[in-house]
């Protein structure tokens, strides 16, 4: 047995959590708060280094804990600034995340699980199938790896990670417990100080789980719909047969209810040619969502190798989208960003695995913008 496997990891402890280690190591509890400023406001993870700790309390910890994030192993930038990681995670498996920088806004989309199990047809981490759940801290620590990344800030600059969408791989709330911790610290005031407005969940649509959800959260919500109708849906994600979308857009409805605050919830639309990508499915959809406060976000088709799908031409995109407005629609179509780097959603991972595989060794790669 390694030490790693004996000492307690504390990088994916919520505050809550956190204090209560400390409580059952006979410390006090505030020492949660000056942690998690170190960890995770200056990507500090040796404890000597934390100086507002007495040495004989650095000391003791050291004996039992650690901070321990996932481990480095491709890191590019793309000509339009979005920035790519992929991550290895304990078991040797990889996961992506990707920063998108426009304007002030910085969004990192952050990967929940390895692999995914819910199949959707049109997606290629569902193509790879499910390996296991991440951990909070391999959540958090895509976050923290990224922030790091920035340090240390220009006093006047504009903060690197402003959103977070739990978009990489992987169903969030098929990973409901570490998610949760990962978001509490994400919108932590001694942690990442993210608002609550500015972290997005996005589901393919667990219906129990997104009522749970609301009665521990209150972070922004996406649906990923994809389709106007159950018969069509229930090809391209295979979860509508056993939660079909009156039931999703219900628990949608009661999610958004809850809020203390106005907001919508964002509904995702992969666009995919002569599949769903017709006026008739956009006016179809504009009946379906009439009673949901909701923006529409068209996503047209990323290909990959091993899918006959195909992206729709940007007029269709943009046929489909005049409908929507018609309507009365907040629409947004999403363009494809990192293209260079492979950045569109599951496009990397394969290929620094094959890579790194041949070639025997681990690939760092930064390719500044010009
Ligand atoms: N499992 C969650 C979150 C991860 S997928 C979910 O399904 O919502 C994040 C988003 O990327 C989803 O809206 C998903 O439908 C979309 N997506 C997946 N594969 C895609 C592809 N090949 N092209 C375009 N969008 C895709
Ligand atoms: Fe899983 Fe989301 Fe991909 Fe569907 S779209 S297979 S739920 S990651």
């Amino acid at each position: 047995m390694t030490d790693a496997d004996t000492k307690t990891n504390l990088l994916g402890m919520p505050k809550s959590k956190l204090e209560a280690f400390f409580e059952a190591m006979g410390e006090k509890r505030f020492r949660a708060q000056q942690v998690l400023q170190w960890v995770h406001q200056w990507g500090v993870d040796d404890f000597d280094q934390m100086t507002n700790m007495s040495k004989a309390l650095r000391e003791k910890l050291k004996r039992v804990a650690e901070i321990r994030g996932p481990e480095v192993i491709f890191d590019e930038t793309s000509k339009d600034g979005t920035r790519k990681w992929v991550m290895r995670m304990d078991n040797g498996n990889s996961v992506e995340t990707v920063l998108i920088p426009d304007g002030e806004r910085g969004t990192l989309c952050v990967s929940s699980q390895i692999g995914c199990s819910l199949d959707c047809t049109f997606c290629s981490t569902g193509k790879r199938g499910f390996n296991r759940n991440l951990t909070a801290a391999e959540i958090i620590g895509q976050v923290w790896v990224a922030r790091k990344a920035f340090m240390p800030y220009e006093p006047n600059a504009d903060r690197p990670i402003t959103n977070v969408v739990m978009m990489g791989m992987g169903e969030p709330l098929l990973n409901f417990d570490n998610v949760v911790d990962a978001m509490n610290l994400m919108m932590e005031d001694l942690a990442y100080g993210i608002s609550k407005r500015r972290v997005t969940v996005s589901t393919s649509g667990v219906v129990p789980a997104l009522d749970r959800l609301a009665e521990v959260t209150d972070v922004s919500l996406a649906i990923s719909l994809h389709a106007p109708n159950d018969e069509l849906r229930n090809d391209l994600v295979p979860l509508n047969r056993k939660y079909p979308i009156a039931e999703l857009l219900a628990a949608t409805q009661r999610y958004m209810g809850r809020l203390p605050d106005k907001r919508k919830a964002t509904i995702e639309y992969t666009v995919i040619e002569g599949v769903n990508d017709q006026p008739e499915h956009a006016r179809e959809l504009a009946v379906l969502l009439r009673n949901l406060p909701c923006k529409i976000n068209l996503i047209p088709f990323n290909p990959f190798p091993e899918s006959d799908f195909r992206r729709p031409s940007m007029n269709a995109t943009r046929r489909f989208q005049n409908v929507l407005n018609e309507a009365g629609y907040v629409t947004t179509i999403r363009t494809t960003r990192g293209d260079d780097i492979d950045a569109a959603c599951g496009q990397l991972v394969g290929r620094v695995e094959d890579r790194t595989r041949r070639s025997q060794r681990y690939i760092s790669v930064q390719q500044v913008a010009p």
